[in-house]
């Protein structure tokens, strides 16, 4: 057992300190919110101060794969959550059987649960306070690491945190869970480490969410289209969550100017209308204004460099590690598999040289989690360019060959109950597109050369005169 202090109490800061409590390891979470978690889902929604996390107000929604996981390691919390009033779907229910070929053994995989992001939280950081391991330091900022004897010559070794009233919390390992804005790098660099590597660039994408309530008697509206709608020019998502809500958002490019102005509500209900398989996703009170995120990055950092670490002692996990454009709605996925990782590790790993433990970290994150990043940027990246391109009217081509098996599965998926259940598969992480390629009788269902088929909506002129009111 040791002493271990995570940065954070995020989806993934909490996550990681609940499995590493459960693997006998005792954990200090310090957060510099100071607000304890609401048991209410309502209040969670509409009190709970989360300054720290710019996304608490937008779309959330968890993937079969998290539901998966945390079915495994985490089964109270999923329980709660749906005591809670957290949907728990199956998208294939949902769908109209003629496309789906009705329900297939194994479709049990596809099952989810999801909620909106406060109620998700709250469940976990309830989960958090009532675990005998876990000590949970709210309203507690974090201004510098400390050091101690450095293990190999150059390498500052991190010993624990200094919280901004200059107390020194010592541990046996830091966790850097402290999310998409980590300051982390900036600490280690004042404590004397070379900077390790970091990619980054503005994934473009610029979202305007509202979020609905039933209203008495109705219901969760039906579902007509996928939750992620592509349209020229701008994405939908339709999102079911908790207690009879659900978040509607326009996903548009940042370079986008003319439908900036959909984060009025008048304009954005206006626009919205316009969209015949998401209008009546408006059939319900709202309860929410339109909230706007912009500037989110694509970001993926390292520290080991030169076949070396630039620093031990701390670990980093979740979006502190690496974040993406989150449409495809895979941060908490990928994160609670990060958390599992570092569990593993610690587990397994026998050594305690702190230099081999960060190696033997690099190597785990970037053989069991990286791909999936990879794959999340590389589509992102598509995306926004096919955006970018028919808002100037023009046809998006690449050489890419993986855009284009990301196109013929989805056209397939229309026409093929088998694709159709791949492509859910990578949309859940469960499969990466290639695994599903490779199954017996999906290459000979693909035709490249098909139509892409466009989903009914306005054209240009419409949206902006929509835009305009
Ligand atoms: C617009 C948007 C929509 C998203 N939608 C989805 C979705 O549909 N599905 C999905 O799975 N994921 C989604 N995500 C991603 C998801 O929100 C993140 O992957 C997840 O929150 C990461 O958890 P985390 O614990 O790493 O970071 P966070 O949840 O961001 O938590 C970081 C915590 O660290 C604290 N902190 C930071 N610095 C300090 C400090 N110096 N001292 C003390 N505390 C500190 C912060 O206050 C915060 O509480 C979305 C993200 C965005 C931006």
């Amino acid at each position: 057992m040791s002493e271990l202090l995570v940065l954070g109490a995020g989806l993934g800061g909490l996550s990681t300190a609940l499995l590493l409590a459960r693997d006998g390891h005792r954990v200090t979470v310090v957060e510099r919110d100071g607000d304890p978690p609401p048991a209410d889902p309502e209040l969670a929604w509409s009190r709970w101060d989360r300054h720290g996390v710019n996304q608490f107000r937008m779309p959330h929604y968890m993937l079969p794969r998290w539901r998966q996981l945390m079915q495994r390691e985490l089964p109270d919390v999923l329980a709660d959550l749906v005591a809670g009033g957290a949907a728990a779907i199956n998208p294939l229910d949902l769908a109209n059987p003629k496309h789906t070929g009705g329900r297939w053994d194994g479709d049990e995989r596809f099952h989810t649960v999801t909620a909106r992001r406060p109620v998700l939280e709250s469940a976990l950081a309830r989960a958090a306070q009532n675990e005998p391991g876990v000590t949970v330091r709210r309203g507690t900022a974090i201004r510098a690491v400390s050091t101690g004897t450095p293990t190999r010559p150059g390498v500052p070794h991190v010993t624990g945190l200094v919280t901004e009233t200059g107390e020194e919390i010592r541990a046996d390992l830091v966790i850097d869970a402290s999310g998409r804005r980590s300051t982390v790098p900036a600490l280690l660099a004042a404590a004397g480490a070379r900077p390790g590597t970091e990619q980054r660039e503005d994934c473009g994408f610029v979202y305007q969410t509202r979020h609905f309530r039933a209203r008495s008697g109705g219901g969760t509206p039906q579902v007509v289209a996928a939750f992620i709608q592509d349209y020229p020019g701008l994405t939908i998502l339709t999102l079911p969550a908790d207690n009879d809500t659900w978040a509607v958002a326009f996903v548009i490019s940042a370079r986008d100017r003319e439908l900036l102005g959909l984060r009025e509500p008048r304009a954005w209900d206006a626009a919205m209308a316009t969209f015949p398989l998401a209008a009546h996703w408006m059939d319900g009170d709202p309860i929410s204004g339109v909230d706007v995120i912009a500037g989110i990055e694509d970001r993926i950092r390292r520290y080991v460099v030169d076949a070396g670490p630039t620093m031990t002692g701390l670990l980093p996990v979740a979006d502190a590690w690496a974040c993406t454009n989150p449409s495809l709605g895979r941060g908490s996925s990928i994160g609670l598999l990060h958390a599992c990782a570092l569990r593993d590790l610690l587990r397994d790993n026998a050594s305690d040289q702190p230099g081999e433990l960060a190696m033997s970290w690099d190597e785990r994150t970037r053989a069991e989690v990286q791909p999936w990043y990879r794959l999340t940027l590389d589509y992102d990246r598509h995306r926004l360019a096919e955006v970018d391109a028919h808002r100037e009217g023009r046809v998006y081509r690449t050489d890419d060959p993986a855009w284009a098996r990301t196109k013929t599965l989805a056209n397939a998926a229309g026409r093929h109950p088998e694709v159709l259940r791949g492509v859910l598969d990578i949309s859940a992480l469960l499969a990466t597109p290639q695994e599903v390629i490779d199954r017996t009788g999906i290459a000979e269902l693909l035709d490249p050369a098909a139509e892409s088929r466009q989903l009914p909506g306005p054209d240009r002129t419409q949206l902006l005169a929509a835009v305009a009111v």
